[in-house]
């Protein structure tokens, strides 16, 4: 699996939020550094959001960061005094790729004006929706964002702490979201603590959350702890307060220590690079391999290539080359060019001649992407591919923030493995088992629904709903 690439699960978005940063910094300046160290979430929007205590400006758009944000739009959102901000990085898994669809989502409420950007999918957003507009409730974008700013306005008695805290119960699936309005900063979980959200402080006092802790270096913050799953945080004037409204029963997404997370990241107290390499050794002691050298997939199958490497003895070999200058730029309609598209970015290198290869990846969806690599190789001159992937085969769709495909695209739902090792040309394949994963990466409790179809925290009305689900 690669990144960037239609046959791969897709990143989903990252989060990040400040509270009075120290001063002589320009917090939106910080946000937007935020938000570079957590482009890896989310590469199709970008937005910031800030207030002064007084207005709240946002600006945000289609693009990476560096697309979006220019000198002269940075310096709109530089307001004296600015107390608050949040961030986002957006991959569309509700709605589709449109400008109105990009976050933070700014509403003028009962809470005054809100601002609120969210990593995750709401499984109940399509029900909790149909029945808000039942009720006359005005929707202005197509993804489930909207739908918890809405609820949160609809408990008009309770303030916006309280309110968001019973929204929390409204909700199913798994999310994490910041939220802000021009005095207060709130971070939360949901209860399976499925996507990840941290917090930091600032030397001065003032407090950060972001999806990753890269995302906290990245602005100077030092990082605290995770916001426990089912936890509602917030900032304000007289410091944090943390209150657990929903019954924590962990289970995080295995996702983020396989592909989706920075390798210099960690979350729940788990090294996320570490974890690959165990991940990669653990699956050279389940399918060994009669080979001569290891090679990565770049950059997606590195760390467990590594891990791979040292467990069996064999060496470690750059097979493959990326270029990373071709990639999202590169225009390809139709299935010919997207085969190209393949060749474009990756590039087999001499060492792979004459050689028996054992090619790693951390994962298989469709399958036409493996199978263009092996052609690759191949035609480089290997002598033999043999297939290891770190994480079992993906069955299920994913209902919680990634786009890992319709469940009649993911090729291992709809052949075995052996139809799978003659579909991309391998001389063998092997994936790595369930438990094999969960003893590497470690906590007790994951999600891993792709792979079992067993889901922790709820599914949607319709199990064959995609990303577009609230634009029917
Ligand atoms: S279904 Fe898979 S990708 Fe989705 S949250 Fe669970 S482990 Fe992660």
């Amino acid at each position: 699996m690669n990144e960037e690439w239609e046959d791969s699960p897709r990143e989903e978005c990252g989060v990040l939020g400040l509270y009075r940063p120290d001063p002589g910094n320009d917090p939106a300046w910080l946000v937007y550094l935020g938000l570079f160290a957590l482009q890896h979430r989310g590469q199709e929007a970008a937005g910031i959001c800030v207030s002064d205590g007084e207005q709240v400006l946002v600006e945000k758009d289609l693009g990476l960061v560096s697309e979006v944000f220019d000198e002269a739009r940075l310096a709109r959102l530089r307001l004296p005094g600015t107390e608050v901000a949040i961030g986002h990085v957006r991959y569309s898994t509700t709605g589709s790729n449109l400008r109105f669809n990009a976050q933070p989502l700014t509403v003028r409420s009962n809470k005054g004006i809100l601002g609120l950007a969210h990593n995750g999918n709401f499984v109940n957003a399509k029900e909790m929706r149909r029945d808000m507009l039942d009720e006359g409730v005005v929707f202005q974008t197509t993804n489930d964002t909207e739908v918890m700013i809405n609820r949160i306005a609809r408990y008009s008695q309770l303030n916006l702490q309280e309110a968001t805290a019973q929204t929390m119960h409204d909700l199913q699936g798994g999310f994490s979201v910041v939220l802000m309005d021009r005095h207060t900063l709130l971070g939360l979980r949901d209860g399976n603590g499925v996507r990840p959200l941290c917090v930091g402080t600032f030397a001065g006092g003032g407090f950060a959350l972001a999806s990753e802790p890269v995302g906290l270096a990245a602005i100077g913050a030092r990082y605290l702890r995770d916001v426990r799953p089912g936890e509602l945080i917030w900032f304000d004037r007289a410091g944090l307060h943390s209150r657990q409204v929903l019954e924590a029963r962990s289970t995080p997404c295995a996702f983020e220590w396989i592909y989706f997370a920075r390798g210099d990241s960690h979350l729940e107290g788990i090294d996320v690079h570490a974890a690959r390499v165990r991940l990669g050794e653990q699956l050279a002691r389940e399918a060994p391999a009669e080979a001569e050298i290891v090679v990565p997939v770049p950059d997606s199958g590195m760390g467990a290539a590594i891990g791979y490497s040292r467990q069996s003895g064999l060496p470690f070999d750059y097979g493959l080359l990326k270029n990373p200058y071709a990639g999202r730029s590169f225009i390809a309609p139709s299935q010919e060019a997207r085969e190209l598209k393949v060749r474009l970015k990756l590039s087999p290198t001499s060492a792979v001649r004459g050689k028996r290869v054992v090619l790693v990846d951390d994962s298989i969806v469709r399958g036409t992407t493996s199978r263009q690599i092996v052609a690759l190789l191949r035609e480089a001159g290997a002598a033999e591919v043999h297939f290891r992937v770190s994480s079992p085969p993906i069955r299920y769709p994913c209902y919680y923030g990634i786009d890992t495909a319709a469940r009649k695209e993911l090729v291992a739902s709809t052949h075995t493995e052996e139809e799978i090792r003659r579909l991309i040309g391998a001389d063998s394949l092997a994936f790595l088992s369930e438990r094999g994963l969960q003893r590497a990466i470690g906590p007790a409790g994951l999600c891993l629904a792709c792979f079992s179809g067993s889901y922790p925290a709820g599914t949607p009305e319709e199990q064959d709903s995609d990303k577009l689900v609230l634009e029917a």
